[in-house]
């Protein structure tokens, strides 16, 4: 008798969900990924209990055409991309329409959504565990989307229970990630507050409609933050004839013969100076092309060239790559947080020297603002 079975689909959406939503972090990026690629202004991040009782992600969105409430949480539908040569040219960060199906499958889950021509009428959307349109109420909603995510991993019992142990931690590594969206996102308002069961609703961090980075990083840690941070501007050319790292430089050059082997590394940074840096590594934000992402490999680069010149401190950093599309892979992990640069030797050898560089320009006896 044949012992290899399918496994039931019902199971299969269940096991690939929990590998799109692994925690309280991936939930809120999915979100708040989703309400930037509708063109919000304006985001408001609500928990209770520290996410342990509800999530809930509202925007002023252009929100969602009727004509796709029967789509928007099933598997792999999306607005954003069909075919996977699109991957290249991908200027939205959701891609793969996996997110919301994936909370139907694991939170007790629905959407209120309204388009400008809607009125003050808003669609209240209920689902299956499945994703597929269960109900569809109305009630009063402004233009844009609310998702509400209650429960997350209420038929997951030993996810749940790790959630519930590890709180804390996840509600922090969350409000981490989202000074990382509100420091980068330009003319967006974010706000981000938490309700405990008996205590009172608290406002963590809100923006205001900036247009510099500089504006939000002040909102977001404070005007005293300004006084020890530097301009990062750099320009790393790794063309085959420019700089260190030529062997590297010439597998990027077959890589992509043709396309641009420039990167500009923008941002701020704390001056290396002592007294400049902070006690601990808590506040180091990395994107590429303006996306929140772990970058290791940089991080680990620039805060070694950091210790060089202030070795008892860690730096404040808050840096973006800006590289053309082709110099990096975004569909390495699930929750799309890693991403693999190619020829990452070529590129981390000339942002060391290029900081390096930077660094021995700088006065080191006065601190000063230079942003
Ligand atoms: P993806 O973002 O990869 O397309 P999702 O499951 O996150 O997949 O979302 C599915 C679709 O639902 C999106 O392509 C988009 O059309 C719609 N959608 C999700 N969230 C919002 C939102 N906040 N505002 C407007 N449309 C949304
Ligand atoms: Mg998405």
């Amino acid at each position: 008798m044949a012992t290899i079975k399918a496994i039931e689909g019902r199971s299969v959406h269940q096991i690939q969900s929990g590998q799109v939503i692994v925690d309280l972090n991936s939930v809120v990026k999915e979100l708040v990924e989703n309400s930037l690629d509708a063109g919000a202004t304006s985001i408001e991040v609500r928990f209770k209990n520290q996410g342990l009782d509800s999530i809930e992600v509202q925007d002023n969105g252009k929100g969602i055409p009727p004509d796709d409430f029967d789509t928007v949480a099933l598997k792999h539908h999306t607005s954003k991309l069909s075919r996977y040569e699109d991957l290249t040219s991908l200027d939205t960060f959701g891609f793969r329409g996996e997110a919301l199906s994936s909370l139907c499958a694991l939170s007790k889950f629905h959407i209120l959504t309204a388009r400008a021509e809607d009125g003050a009428v808003g669609k209240k959307l209920d689902f299956e565990v499945s994703g597929k349109l269960k109900s569809i109420g109305v009630s009063a909603a402004q233009r844009g989307t609310t998702v509400t995510v209650d429960e997350l991993f209420y038929n997951l019992p030993v996810r749940r229970k790790e959630l519930e142990k590890n709180i804390k931690r996840e509600y922090g590594k969350v409000l981490s990630l989202l000074n990382a969206y509100a420091c980068i996102s330009v003319g967006v308002r974010f706000t981000v507050s938490n309700h405990m069961p008996k205590g009172k609703k608290v406002v963590a961090f809100s923006t205001k409609s900036n247009t510099t980075t500089k504006e939000n990083i002040v909102n977001v840690f404070g005007a005293k933050m300004l006084l020890s941070l530097m301009k990062l501007d750099l320009h790393l050319d790794m063309s085959p004839s420019n700089g260190p790292g030529t062997q590297g430089a010439r597998n990027w050059a077959t890589q992509a013969t043709d396309r641009s082997m420039e990167v500009q590394v923008q941002g701020h940074i704390s001056r290396p100076v002592f007294g400049e840096g902070r006690q601990a590594p808590d506040r180091q934000m990395f994107f590429v092309n303006s996306r929140p992402c772990q970058l290791p490999p940089v991080s680990k680069a620039i805060n070694e060239v950091y210790k060089s010149f202030n070795v008892s401190q860690s730096a404040f950093i808050f840096a973006n790559l800006i590289m053309d599309t082709h110099a990096y892979d975004v569909n390495v992990s699930p929750d799309k947080r890693t991403i693999m640069l190619h020829d990452q030797t070529a590129l981390l050898e000339s942002l060391k020297s290029a900081l390096t560089e930077m660094f021995d320009q700088t006065d080191h006896t006065v601190p000063q603002s230079t942003l």
